[in-house]
């Protein structure tokens, strides 16, 4: 058992104080003013923290299977319960790429003979290979569980293709995520947002239509469906004005952003460093705060990380041909709260726009994944304990080698950053405390 003291609770039901109690089998029993002490049950005492329902990453790249050297399960979710997660889903783009029901099979079995720190949702791709040829086999792909469809680091290019499988994903009940980028705009250019910053260095960027065009064409399909569709990781400002759009038009349209597109812009690229360069790219400063703006209105529901480790020497390569992407998931609350609360003062337990940034991490991504009980929100009486404690006054410059993801690709080490993730509870344990991983 375990007892929660004087923790603000930020569940969506309104912000109060409340004493948590957690019975043996991990269920909240209590939710009260004050608890009093009972005997032989720890206790921990969170006055000036914010008890939250633990984050869901709806984006992490574990790299399982073939790419085991740069991060494997048991470092990816010991990564992800420090960051406060206790529920990723797992990308599909692997080697081999996770595409039929045999390969589902063999990375469910892996995952049960690991040393897994939190759940782990398996995704599929939406073509056989991620080659946007041929769709995979979403009715058995869907009857053995599997919800949750994308060919993320390629956008599905064919029209046809993609009206199909929004059309099979509406007869199985399944989501479909799009990584939105035209191949044809990524043909022979840097990892770069199309613009000033571009221009000066002489490189050829992603332009920002790539992306934008993509999302214009996907939401026309979808209006003829019902079906979900989500937007990844979306970058730009137009891209975010037109899921406004979507959504007021009754398209059943989500979308998410990564930490490091709402704190960082293309001007990171001018450091000339391999660790700026992840795709979409670091957009204009107008972009990334009309992305800030879409989390704290509600346009954007979800922030995820785009967690995708990177070997030192895949990532050391000349600009043009290195791997893009950072890892996130020790560090999606800092950078994120760090964001959104730029402006807030300090002292607070909730700053402002501190509500945003919990709701994106944690309820919304378990809304639209339908994690059963969580799914439902709050920190209810009867609801299982899956709860993450945060300080959101602390402020720290991030320390990427005290990380437990094998990789280092960050360009945020070193880096000032407000908040921390205190404990994380999985199932009623505390998983994390303090910041430290308990066995
Ligand atoms: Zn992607």
């Amino acid at each position: 058992m375990l007892l929660i003291r004087n923790g603000t609770v930020l569940d969506g039901e309104g912000i109060r104080k409340k004493d948590i109690l957690i019975d043996e089998s991990g269920v909240i029993v209590r939710l009260e003013d004050s608890i009093s002490s009972i005997e032989n049950i720890e206790e921990i005492d969170v006055d000036k923290f914010v008890v939250a329902p633990s984050f869901v990453d709806m984006h992490t790249h574990l790299r399982v299977p073939g790419n085991e050297e740069a991060e494997d399960i048991e470092s990816a979710t010991t990564a992800a319960v420090l960051g406060g997660f206790t529920h990723l889903v797992a990308m599909p783009n692997t080697d081999p790429v996770i595409d039929s029901v045999s390969k589902v099979f063999d990375l469910k079995r892996r995952i049960q003979n690991s040393n897994a720190k939190c759940e782990i949702i398996i995704s599929s791709a939406i073509t056989c290979g991620r080659m946007g040829k041929e769709l995979v086999d979403f009715r058995d792909l869907s009857q053995m569980g599997i919800m949750y469809f994308t060919d993320d680091g390629n956008g599905v290019d064919d029209p046809e293709l993609f009206d199909f499988a929004l059309a099979l994903a509406q007869e199985y009940g399944v989501t479909v995520a799009q990584h939105l980028e035209f191949k044809e705009f990524r043909e022979n250019k840097y990892f770069v947002n199309e613009g000033e910053v571009s221009s000066y260095l002489g490189m050829s960027g992603i332009k920002a239509v790539s992306e934008e065009a993509m999302l214009a064409r996907d939401l026309a399909i979808a209006a003829h469906y019902n079906v979900h569709y989500h937007a990844m990781h979306v970058s730009t400002r137009r891209s975010v004005e037109l899921i406004r759009i979507a959504k007021q038009a009754g398209i059943n349209v989500t979308a998410e952003v990564t930490p490091h597109h709402l704190l960082l812009d293309e001007r990171e690229v001018l450091k000339l460093d391999s660790t700026s360069f992840v795709n979409p790219p670091l957009r204009t400063e107008e972009d990334c705060l009309a992305l800030r703006k879409g989390i704290l209105d509600g346009t954007i529901d979800a922030i995820a990380t785009d967690h995708a480790p990177h070997l030192n020497e895949v990532k050391d390569q000349p600009f043009i041909s290195t791997a893009p992407g950072f890892i996130g998931l020790e560090s999606a609350f800092r950078v994120s709260l760090s964001a959104i609360c730029k402006t807030s003062k300090f002292g607070d337990v909730v700053p402002q726009g501190a509500e945003s940034v919990v709701k994106a991490m944690s309820l919304n991504p378990a809304k639209i994944l339908k994690i059963s009980g969580k799914s439902e929100g709050g920190l209810g009486v009867g609801s299982v304990a899956e709860i993450v404690v945060l300080d959101m006054n602390s402020v720290s410059n991030l320390d990427a080698s005290s990380f437990s993801s094998k990789s280092r690709n960050t360009p945020f080490d070193g880096m000032e950053l407000r908040g921390k993730v205190v404990h994380t509870i999985r199932k009623g344990k505390l998983v994390v405390k303090n910041g430290i991983l308990q066995s």
